[in-house]
């Protein structure tokens, strides 16, 4: 099979089939690779240009009810040392975020029973009444139906929720029996419904993945066309049972940010924190590869090492001015440029 002649099938059309998924994902073909990359560019580029949508990342809350095998933050981790910020700490990390040039807030946490869905509400009230102009995206795991109309009706605008894997018995390696698959890719559906611009996304080479399943991740993105797709390598943490787990592979997750910008043009795609983390210049290579969005962290530096999903997580120790201007030389060295703008998804 030749993979340059899918890549051209999956440019044009979007139409592969699964035998060609699979040799685009296992090829080991350089030159194909480029070409791949060179495409997933072409077409960001028609649509967005050179600029880079900044998201300012604000991990609220390190408690967790869930026990995901993955997540460094699981409530089976005694060793994490917890913290919550308070309303004051999370509205004074927009501010700084604001005059920085941030124009859309993700608000992330463990699933923390703490925060009922009158304090994010109120929060999210808040942050829109100071700043109308911004969006604020949530990222907090699952709740109701109602929960999320409340936080809809509040003025939220997007929230992600990676879906992990679009394969249940997958599913099922990775978390423990009380968490469901169902619900998850439920909760997609309700807040697709609701009116939120929805992200998904999985973890590229997570314990147990096979190419079967990643292929399913693909099939699950093209159906859904999420307007926000967040990919990024798996990597170990410590004090959790999948510690000696490889990580997932740069080439792997370069290949795939590729492919979901060929079957979803217009989506926004971050490159990841996880990304940067098993490479030096991942998010570089993220944005060369199609990414065309980055979250730096806006947390206050006292907890960001303690938001520790995996090992080794970078930016943990700069103030975000440091962090921004950090990152603006590193979206300039990949030949893109860093925009202030809410950085909503441009439909084609
Ligand atoms: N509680 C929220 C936020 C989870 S953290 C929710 O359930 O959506 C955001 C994402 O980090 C997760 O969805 C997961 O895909 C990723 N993540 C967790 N542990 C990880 C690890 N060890 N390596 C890489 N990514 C991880």
């Amino acid at each position: 099979m030749d993979i340059k002649t899918v890549i051209d099938k999956l440019k044009s059309a979007r139409d592969v089939s699964d035998a060609e998924l699979e040799a685009l994902l296992t090829s080991e073909d350089e030159d194909a690779a480029a070409y791949l990359a060179a495409c997933a560019r072409e077409v960001r580029e028609k649509i967005y240009g050179k600029a880079v949508y900044i998201r300012g990342l604000i991990e609220f809350t390190n408690y967790c009810k869930n026990s995901c095998y993955y997540c460094g933050i699981n409530c089976k981790n005694t060793n994490a040392q917890r913290y919550r910020l308070s309303d004051e700490e999370i509205l004074g990390c927009v501010k700084e975020g604001y005059e920085l040039g941030f124009r859309t807030f993700v608000l992330q946490g463990g699933e923390d029973p703490f925060y009922t869905d009158d304090k994010i509400v109120s929060l999210v009230r808040e942050i829109k009444s100071v700043h109308p102009d911004c969006a604020v995206t949530l990222s907090i795991g699952e709740r109701s139906e109602i929960s999320y109309r409340a936080f809809f009706e509040a003025g939220a605008d997007r929230y992600l929720l990676r879906h992990e894997t679009a394969s249940p018995e997958h599913y099922a390696k990775l978390h423990p029996a009380e968490m469901s698959w169902e619900n998850r890719m439920n909760c997609l559906k309700i807040l697709r419904k609701i009116g939120f611009q929805v992200g998904c996304g999985m973890m590229v080479g997570s314990p147990f993945q096979t190419t079967e399943n990643l292929i399913a991740d693909l099939r699950f993105i093209s159906e859904f066309q999420p307007d926000m797709c967040g990919i990024g390598p798996f990597i170990p943490h410590k004090d959790t049972i999948f510690k000696n787990e490889p990580p997932g592979g740069l080439r792997l997750t370069l290949k795939l940010l590729s492919i979901i910008r060929l079957l979803v043009p217009d989506v926004l795609l971050p490159a990841t924190t996880a990304l940067g983390t098993i490479d030096l210049e991942g998010r570089e290579k993220g944005l060369r590869h199609g990414a065309n969005v980055v979250m730096p962290n806006l947390s206050p530096v006292s907890v960001r090492d303690k938001y520790a999903i995996y090992d080794g997580k970078i930016c943990t120790g700069s103030e975000s001015a440091k962090c921004i201007k950090c990152l603006s030389n590193r979206v300039a060295s990949a030949g893109y440029e860093i925009v202030v703008d809410r950085g909503d998804r441009k439909r084609i």
